[in-house]
This record gives structure tokens, C-alpha cells and sequence, in this order.
């Protein structure tokens, strides 16, 4: 990507300096930077991940795993560590690992870009429900339905009231206790094509898909397969972005990095 096509300008947003990155990750986005940066090689880098995963695919750079300890926690491990730049790739719903970010970059003085992944916007065939909430979410599930939850275990409680409604969640790694009582699971990542959530809806009899609008590419195949049903979706917005400055994709991060970078070497 030529420089011209950057949102931001490098040179003003990194401080002359070639210290480390710190990449704050739990998204397909952030795995994907990590490893084309590390395959890359010449940018020193910290992968970092809440440590929800049990067993994550990590990228060949050096990996640290669980929370900082708040802002003062992230602040101590910036300057530790002699961070230039926080590069804040986590998912558009972790809103307290971005606050900490942007707070701690500022009082450390080391440059942060968030990495926004677009918005999914609808299609004509579609059939989406938006809400605000969660709680809402579980109030319009109509009597009867058989909904997909494609929600984080932590994020269920509240569909446990509705004990008209059947559930099936999808989780990576499988709980050991049931999330809710009235809820079916299987275990696995999410379906990388249309056709295979089809495959999974159709044979599950889903009546109803509940997300959350997480934007990207990774997490597309089912809201496409919905489409292809006819099922209505329940779509939970986005709460409000990270501070900016923002890009868009893995593209245009590494764009960044790399003239960043290459305008500090050459000075
Ligand atoms: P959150 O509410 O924003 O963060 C809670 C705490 O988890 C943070 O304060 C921080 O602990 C720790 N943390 C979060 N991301 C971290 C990272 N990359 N490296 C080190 N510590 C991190 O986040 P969440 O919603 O619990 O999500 C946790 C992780 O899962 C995030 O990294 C996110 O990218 C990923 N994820 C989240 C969702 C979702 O729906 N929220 C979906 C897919 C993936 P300390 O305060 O102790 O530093």
C-alpha cells in the first residue's frame, strides 16, 4: 500500500525510534499481523493475549500471556519493555483492554493505533433484528425458536429466563459446567465458508442467529449462511469505537509499521 493510502501519517504518530511493538491480540486480525510480522523479521515484537484461549496458535515472536494489571500494570510493562508502539488489535466488543491501551500509551508517551475492523452492513435479503443489548437480544427471541448463540460463554446469563426458547452455543474449548440449562453445545471454531454454517444450521434446525456486529472477515461465514436460510438475526450493536487514530485492516497496519519504521532508519 503506497503511503499516499495510509489514514494516518507514520512518522508523526511513532517517535524515532526502533523499540519494540507490543501487538494486543485475541483476534484473527491480531494472529494474522503477528505472524506476518514475525515472518517479516524486521520489526522486534511482543504478542500479547488475555490467555482466554486454552490452547491458541501463537506466532514465532516472542508471547506473553494473561492480564497486565490495569492501566498501571500496562503503564510498568510499556516502560519495562521500552514500547515505541502499542498496536491495539483486540475485538471491537473488549472495550476495557482499549481504554487501558490508550491510557497507558499517552502517559507512557509511546505511539498506539487501533486496528477497527468495519462494520457488516446489510444486504437487501437480509433479515436483521438490530439491538442494543444482550438483555434485549434474549427478550426478542420469539416462543418456540431454536436460536444459534454465536456469543462468548460469559455473555449467556441472561438467555437463561427464556426457558421457551432452545440454544445452541458454539465454544472453542468445551466448559465444564453447562452456561445455560436449556442449551445444546458443540466445540470448534466457527465455520470458515457459508456452505459449511448452512450445513451446521440446517442439521441443528437453528431458527434464529444471535451475534453481535464483530465486522471482519473471520466471523462472515454465518451471517452469509443466514442469508442463504432466510434466517432473521439478532444483531447486537457495537459499543463506540477506541479513541483514534484507527486503520482498517492487517494491510494497512503493516503499511504503517513498515514506513514507520523505514523512515526512522533512514533518518
Ligand atoms: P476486556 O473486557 O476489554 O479486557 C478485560 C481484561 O482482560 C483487560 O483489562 C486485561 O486485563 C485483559 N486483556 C484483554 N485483552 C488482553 C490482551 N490482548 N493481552 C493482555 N491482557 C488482555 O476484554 P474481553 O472482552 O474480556 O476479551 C478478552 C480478550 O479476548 C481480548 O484480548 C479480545 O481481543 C479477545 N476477544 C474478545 C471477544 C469479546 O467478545 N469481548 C471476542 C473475541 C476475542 P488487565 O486489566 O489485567 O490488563
Amino acid at each position: 500500500m503506497s503511503k499516499s493510502l495510509l489514514p494516518i501519517a507514520p512518522e508523526k504518530s511513532l517517535p524515532a525510534s526502533d523499540k519494540p511493538i507490543l501487538l494486543l491480540g485475541g483476534t484473527a486480525e491480531a494472529s494474522e499481523l503477528a505472524d506476518r510480522l514475525a515472518q517479516d523479521g524486521r520489526f522486534p515484537l511482543i504478542y500479547s493475549l488475555a490467555g482466554r484461549t486454552r490452547e491458541p496458535d501463537l506466532p514465532n515472536c516472542e508471547v506473553r500471556v494473561g492480564g497486565f494489571g490495569g492501566t498501571e500494570g500496562l503503564e510498568l510493562f510499556l516502560l519495562k519493555n521500552d514500547i515505541a508502539l502499542v498496536v491495539d488489535a483486540t475485538h471491537p466488543f473488549a472495550t476495557q483492554i482499549s481504554e487501558n491501551a490508550f491510557a497507558a500509551a499517552k502517559y507512557t508517551g509511546a505511539a498506539r493505533i487501533a486496528l477497527v475492523r468495519p462494520l457488516w452492513v446489510p444486504d437487501l435479503q437480509d433479515l436483521w433484528h438490530t439491538v442494543s443489548s444482550l438483555e434485549e437480544a434474549a427478550r426478542v427471541l420469539p416462543a418456540g425458536a431454536h436460536a444459534f448463540l454465536a456469543l462468548g460463554s460469559q455473555y449467556v446469563a441472561g438467555f437463561a429466563q427464556r426457558t421457551d426458547v432452545g440454544f445452541t452455543l458454539r465454544m472453542i474449548d468445551r466448559p465444564e459446567t453447562l452456561p445455560l440449562e436449556n442449551c445444546g453445545i458443540i466445540t470448534g471454531k466457527p465455520g470458515t465458508t457459508a456452505d459449511e454454517e448452512v450445513r451446521l444450521f440446517t442439521e441443528l434446525e437453528i431458527t434464529h442467529l444471535v451475534c453481535r456486529n464483530s465486522g471482519g472477515s473471520a466471523g462472515y461465514a454465518k451471517i452469509a449462511a443466514a442469508r442463504q436460510l432466510g434466517l432473521p438475526v439478532i444483531l447486537i450493536e457495537r459499543p463506540p469505537a477506541p479513541q483514534p487514530p484507527h486503520l482498517s485492516s492487517v494491510n494497512q497496519v503493516l503499511a504503517f509499521i513498515d514506513l514507520a519504521y523505514r523512515s526512522v532508519r533512514q533518518v
